[in-house]
């Protein structure tokens, strides 16, 4: 037979790549197969309960579709028709293999209020993520290196409120104590501060802070925290929080630099454990929304 007449799988292992390529577009725009936004919508609507998944997919539908991998790998683009789905799914076999894989149903079991919530388990447990805080190491390795690098990157502005509420309001400290806690902020937003202290200090208190931190990309807006120290500065964050609920009459002070860095660190483990918490939570909440939209998409072709 003619190469022509081949189906369009075979091209993979013709000689000829170009042809199959060809194929593949006459092929797309005889079966291109489509389903509108406001379909899945309608359906959303239809199957669920969860005023949260269903605010939460409209927002969704209105990101480009490059950014929601899980829809990325089953529509090729959208047009004025909605989502059209890829030419590898234009087949009525690859479809149902796609929707048999990925059915709605099991799905809806996930996004459906338990008795007398308002929302799905998700979404509930969304209002009380701080609540987890022990579980902050699981969390964390389960993480990907971009969604860490993500959380130790600091905003400086929202890091300097949180160590001056914490060396005034929260603890009093006086003012020396309190320079030395905010000298260590300086050193990380600030290139050139006046030297003090001997070089041997300065050396010393220079490698503390490098310990924890990117010294040399933490600039003006933002800290960056080395994310294989994270766990360290979270471990001394709570040990802080527990020595400080044995001896809560003790005043607090921060006599050294070093101390001040220590006090800097407390605030910054706060500050990242809050990062943690509620990163993991908004990416579980992430795959369960693209995977309910994915869903709700197929069951369109299905019924
Ligand atoms: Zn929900
Ligand atoms: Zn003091």
């Amino acid at each position: 037979a003619p190469a022509s007449l081949l189906p369009a799988r075979s091209a993979q292992t013709s000689p000829h790549p170009r042809s199959g390529g060809w194929q593949a577009r006459v092929m797309s725009n005889v079966n291109a197969i489509s389903c509108p936004k406001e379909e899945i919508l309608r359906r959303l609507q239809r199957e669920t309960t969860c005023s949260s998944c269903c605010s939460a997919l409209r927002v969704m539908i209105q990101r480009p579709v490059r950014e929601l991998n899980l829809l990325d790998s089953f529509v090729s683009h959208e047009d004025e028709t909605g989502y059209v789905l890829k030419e590898d799914l234009s087949s009525q076999s690859a479809l149902e293999d796609a929707c048999a894989k990925f059915p709605l149903q099991e799905w809806l079991k996930n996004c459906q209020p338990l008795k007398r919530d308002k929302r799905c388990p998700m979404h509930t447990n969304s209002r009380h993520i701080f609540n987890s805080a022990d579980l902050w190491e699981d969390m964390w390795a389960e993480m990907s290196s971009s969604q860490k690098t993500c959380i130790c990157t600091v905003n400086a502005e929202e890091l300097h409120d949180k160590l001056w509420q914490h060396c005034t309001d929260k603890h009093h400290l006086c003012k020396d104590c309190r320079n030395n806690v905010m000298w260590a902020f300086d050193k990380l937003t600030k290139k050139d501060l006046p030297p003090v202290g001997s070089e041997a200090e300065q050396e010393a208190e220079l490698a503390s802070l490098q310990a924890y931190f990117d010294v040399d990309k933490s600039k003006e807006g933002s800290i960056c925290v080395h994310a294989p120290a994270l766990p360290t500065i979270l471990y001394h964050y709570e040990d802080t929080l527990a020595e400080e609920s044995e001896n809560s009459s003790k005043g607090r002070h921060a006599p050294t630099r070093q101390a001040g860095l220590s006090e800097m660190l407390c605030v910054v483990g706060r500050l990242l454990l809050r990062k943690v918490l509620t990163s993991y939570q908004s990416s579980l909440e992430e795959e369960q929304n693209q995977q309910l939209l994915l869903r709700l998409l197929l069951s369109h072709f299905h019924e």
